[in-house]
């Protein structure tokens, strides 16, 4: 499909292993970067997310139990990494087109993916194969943006939240955004935002209440933007807007989302040419990881450290 050569990847998140074929091998969860960022509106570079993300995971890999979880993740979940899509740099259609073949071959083996982006716009395929497999998914969406403009189906990563309603990809009903902070055509919108200001003034324990409530045991895909976070915690983006989450306020969410039945899950919009000492890249490795812990952690493992959900 491609001509494009694989670039290489030295470091697999978190010290996976790293893998030329994906789909033959023994895995729960595979890993997979998509150095694109043709999509951008702002300052361009998440083409180099996916490897500065894996470059900072090693700061965190030292650790058996990843605090605060009391069991190793290696013990429950089998992770590999299989380095970064390709596809010809320079054009959007052959992304899209490889991104869906590789998302398909990998689900269809019973595996799930941790993508590591790259500009948001690549939720929009990935949730396209999702939905064939799933049907209409809860999104649980974090962001600045609301990427729900109506742009008639560009490639653009401003929109890809609409284009996805429209192609029946995701079920707003079920569907949630948080940590929103911009303009979006709030009249009449189908999808429950928590904006930023509720997330501040009520805290990660009521996000994952009305999370919960509006999720329930729907399929589940998760979108992390790194633009969720607070410029002062992640500058190392290409839209970044003030009075985001904290790094802390997002973990504390993220690890608290073990009742959801996730099937897939991303962390997108990481551009490290903006970044300082790695502080964006290590956010979004600390967020990959507790996303994988999510997949492997029960109700009970939050019991024992005494982070249950519960308001
Ligand atoms: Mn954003
Ligand atoms: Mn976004």
């Amino acid at each position: 499909m491609s001509a494009a050569k694989k670039l290489p990847v030295l470091f697999g998140f978190l010290g996976s292993d790293t893998v030329a074929d994906p789909v033959g091998a023994i895995a729960d969860v595979v890993v997979i970067g998509v150095p694109f960022d043709l999509a951008t509106t702002g300052r361009a570079g998440a083409r180099g997310g996916p490897d500065a993300i894996r470059l900072a995971s090693g700061h965190l890999s030292w650790q058996r139990n990843y605090w605060p979880w009391r069991f190793a993740l290696a013990d429950r979940l089998r992770v590999v990494d299989a380095g970064n899509l390709a596809f010809r740099t320079a054009s959007p259609a052959d992304m899209v087109a490889a991104l869906q073949a590789g998302v398909r071959d990998v689900i269809s083996s019973g595996k799930r993916l941790l993508t590591l982006g790259g500009d948001h716009f690549i939720s929009l395929p990935i949730l396209r194969e999702h939905a064939a497999k799933y049907g209409p998914i809860s999104l649980v969406h974090f962001d600045a943006h609301a990427d729900t403009e109506d742009l008639e189906g560009e490639f653009n990563h401003g929109s890809m939240f609409l284009d996805a309603q429209r192609e029946g990809l995701i079920d707003p009903a079920r569907s949630v955004q948080i940590g929103i902070r911009t303009e979006y055509d709030f009249i009449g919108y189908p999808i429950t935002v928590l904006d930023a200001v509720w997330v501040h003034e009520r805290g990660p324990k009521a996000v994952v209440a009305e999370v919960a409530r509006i999720v329930g045991d729907a399929p589940a895909y998760l979108t992390f933007d790194i633009d969720c976070l607070d410029p002062s915690f992640a500058p190392g983006t290409g839209t970044p807007h003030p009075g985001g989450l904290s790094t802390q306020q997002a973990l504390q969410i993220l690890r608290r989302l073990v009742d959801l039945n996730v099937v897939g899950m991303d962390v997108v919009e990481v551009a490290p040419a903006y970044d300082h000492a790695e502080m964006t890249a290590l956010a979004a490795a600390s967020i990959g990881s507790e996303m994988l812990h999510v997949f492997a952690a029960k109700r009970s493992d939050l019991d024992a450290i005494g982070f249950s959900p519960a308001c």
